[in-house]
């Protein structure tokens, strides 16, 4: 079940444990021949990776996984393949990064008023340079004892219409595609199972993503779960998308994500992947 590409990943630019370097590493030792790092709303880390992929024989795919909206829903479009060095690209990654501050701010000051000014410092602490994303919050609240696990922390605090919950001001879906189509990658609509969309608004969010120019569906992420995959490859199919195939990697020890983890891609989608490898 290990893949030699995995097209979507994390580091400690955005919410992953690893360092880009380290991740790089882990790929390497995970027998991955290319990986794309896909950071929230970010390519900062896409430099110091290429770097170490270069040293270890590993291809990196730069990436990037864009925050959009949709009919009143955030949902997330994996830029596969970006140059993030297009000048194309710098208003709008100024434009995410300042959504994801306002938005974090918000959080924050819901955080505090609700007593848990402590899990703020911490989660500022874990962020470190990266902008702050749920993940950061809900490891702060974790360490500051306020919650027992993350799962709780979401379903407590952070999760949609939940008390420390904040809406992000994401660009639209359609604008989400142009920017990754402008700097020269290929958008993948990022576990579209994960919207808790009704099948026939999943159809229109899929149809929406094809006419602003989305090229796949990621097919393959998290559990190995042939029911999801057979209904994500029928959507594809009747969207005439692509597919891609990604763990979603955001740390070590979580056995459903990890690095290239992945089941089979149906052999007959066109695997966005397969170029790479
Ligand atoms: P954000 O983009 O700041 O809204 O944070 C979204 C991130 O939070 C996702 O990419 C996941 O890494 C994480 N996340 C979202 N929901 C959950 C959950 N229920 N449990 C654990 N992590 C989650
Ligand atoms: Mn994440
Ligand atoms: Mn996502
Ligand atoms: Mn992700």
């Amino acid at each position: 079940m290990t893949a030699l590409t995995d097209l979507h990943t994390h580091s400690d630019a955005s919410d992953g444990v690893l360092a880009p370097a380290a991740l790089a590493a882990a790929a390497a030792a995970a027998g991955l021949r290319a990986f794309a790092l896909t950071d929230h709303d970010t390519v900062d880390g896409l430099a110091e990776a290429e770097q170490a992929c270069a040293a270890l024989g590993v291809r990196l795919v730069p990436g990037i996984e864009v925050s959009a909206k949709w009919a009143g829903n955030t949902v997330h479009v994996l830029g596969i393949g970006i140059d993030p060095a297009a000048p194309s690209l710098a208003a709008g990654l100024a434009a995410l990064r300042a959504a994801r501050r306002a938005r974090g701010a918000k959080i924050a000051e819901k955080l505090i008023g609700l007593g848990h000014g402590e899990a703020v410092a911490r989660a500022r602490g874990t962020a470190g340079r990266a902008e702050l994303t749920r993940t950061h919050f809900a490891a702060g609240l974790v360490a500051s004892g306020a919650c027992r696990d993350t799962a709780e922390a979401f379903t407590r605090f952070l999760g949609r219409g939940r008390k420390a919950f904040v809406a992000g001001d994401w660009p639209p879906l359609e604008q989400a595609c142009t920017l990754i189509a402008a700097a020269g990658g290929r958008a993948s609509l990022a576990h579209p199972l994960r919207y808790q969309l009704s099948s026939g608004a999943l159809r229109r969010l899929v149809g929406a993503f094809r006419d602003a120019g989305g090229a796949a569906l990621e097919v393959v992420t998290g559990r190995p779960d042939p029911q999801r995959i057979a209904t994500l490859a029928n959507a594809a199919r009747a969207a005439g998308l692509a597919a891609t195939a990604g763990s979603d990697f955001h740390a070590p020890g979580a056995p459903w994500s990890a690095l290239g983890a992945l089941s089979p891609l149906p052999e007959d989608l066109t695997d966005l992947g397969a170029v790479f490898a």
